[in-house]
């Protein structure tokens, strides 16, 4: 639904004499990002986890016995991790949507509590979950392809490891740290990609319910992270609108922690 916020604000607040009104700052909690990881990544993280001594076992037998089928062993169990992930997949594309669904209802609360301190003006009956469909329905694809992609580049991994190490006659405690060393990358890279995709879905979900209440104009806030790109840092309390936006937005680089915060304007 959308709706014109600035003459919503006019009619609530008559004789206002204000040009622009700057919704507050909307910042997602890190527990959230926590969240998704703990329901959504690292089940994948710990099946590939839990088949790391079968792997081991097999490649140390096949690295001893050398018979033709060895290597078949090797491979047959991190197949069997493979599918496990897959099956595992079917459960965690209904929590990848949970969460996206909770995330909108945070953000909405957010959104109609900023409004309302800021204009007056209760929007509590024109908000509605189904509005943001579209970017809800693109975060749950884009995470379920990323959960994929972690698993997948696991499994090369230890598969390079292993087929690897047989082909070198690595010692097996060796290509046990290095698969091992594989898990945790993938562990950690799950950490990341929970938290950028936290403020991605949030920043579209802000981009979302700024248009939806008519307004244009957006100002841009610095993420105050430690390492900023240096010209996000100058973009710093720059206002902008669709039509003047730098081709990268606010929280669309990887990793970007910058947010848009609405401003309502008010032409005479
Ligand atoms: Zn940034």
């Amino acid at each position: 639904m959308t709706y014109d916020l600035a003459t919503l604000t006019r009619r609530a607040r008559p004789g206002m004499r204000r040009k622009s009104i700057v919704i507050r700052d909307i910042a997602p909690p890190a527990t959230m990002a926590t969240d998704l990881y703990r329901a959504c990544y690292l089940p994948v993280v710990q099946t590939w986890s839990a088949a790391l001594p079968a792997i081991e076992n097999a490649y140390a037998r096949s690295l001893s016995e050398l018979t033709t089928d060895a290597p078949a062993d090797v491979k047959a169990e991190i197949d069997g991790a493979a599918e496990q992930v897959n099956r595992l997949l079917l459960l965690l594309t209904p929590q990848v949507r949970d969460w996206a669904l909770r995330t909108e209802r945070w953000y909405r609360g957010k959104w109609r509590g900023a409004v309302l301190s800021a204009t007056g003006v209760d929007l509590d009956t024109m908000l509605g979950a189904s509005d943001m469909r579209a970017p809800l329905e693109t975060h749950i694809e884009w995470n379920t392809a990323l959960i994929k992609d972690v698993s997948a580049q696991a499994q090369q991994r230890i598969g390079n490891a292993v087929f690897d190490g047989l082909r070198n006659r690595t010692p097996a405690r060796e290509v046990a740290k290095t698969i091992r060393e594989a898990v945790d990358m993938g562990r950690d890279r799950s950490t990341r990609i929970a938290s950028d995709q936290l403020n991605k879905l949030s920043s579209a979900l802000a981009d979302e319910r700024r248009r939806e209440a008519g307004i244009e104009t957006w100002r841009w806030r610095h993420s105050r992270k430690a390492h900023p790109r240096a010209d996000h840092k100058a973009r710093d309390g720059n206002e902008y609108t669709d039509a003047t936006a730098p081709e990268d937005r606010p929280g669309q680089q990887p990793y970007c922690g910058c947010r848009a915060q609405a401003v309502i304007t008010f032409d005479d």
